[in-house]
C-alpha cells in the first residue's frame, strides 16, 4: 500500500496549506508524480478516487503531470535528464550521478478558494 501511504502524507501537505484560511475549498491540484519513484499512476489514481470523500480532495480537480527523471553529474558536472531511465550521466555517461528529480510524489500546485471571500 505504498500509494495509499502517498496518499496520506498527501493530504496531510494540504492541510498544512489550508490552515491560514477561514474556510478553504481545493478547486484543483497538480501532482508531480516522479518517473523514477515506482508510484503505480493508475493504483494512485484509484487510492485517491476510494479515499477522497470527506478530505480536502473531495470536490476538487486533480491534475496528473509527469516529474522527468534529472540527474546532476559528479564527473562533467552537468546536469540533466537520462534518455533511459536509470541514473546515468547523459552527456558523459557517467554513473556517478546524484538523483536530484523524479523521485518523488509532490504538490505542485494548490488552488485554494476561501469561501469567506467575495465570489461572483
Ligand atoms: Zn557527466
Amino acid at each position: 500500500m505504498h500509494e495509499y501511504s502517498l496518499f496520506l502524507s498527501l493530504l496531510k501537505t494540504i492541510e498544512d496549506e489550508l490552515k491560514p484560511f477561514n474556510n478553504p475549498r481545493v478547486s484543483r491540484a497538480v501532482l508531480l508524480i516522479g518517473e523514477f519513484s515506482g508510484i503505480d499512476l493508475d493504483y494512485l489514481k484509484e487510492v485517491i478516487k476510494n479515499f477522497k470523500v470527506g478530505t480536502p480532495l473531495e470536490d476538487a480537480e486533480i491534475i496528473f503531470e509527469k516529474d522527468p527523471l534529472r540527474v546532476i553529474c559528479f564527473s562533467c558536472g552537468k546536469e540533466g535528464e537520462p534518455q533511459e531511465k536509470r541514473a546515468q550521466c547523459p552527456f558523459c555517461g557517467s554513473f556517478e550521478v546524484k538523483i536530484i528529480g523524479g523521485l518523488d510524489l509532490i504538490l505542485k500546485t494548490l488552488e485554494i478558494e476561501d469561501e469567506e471571500s467575495p465570489s461572483d
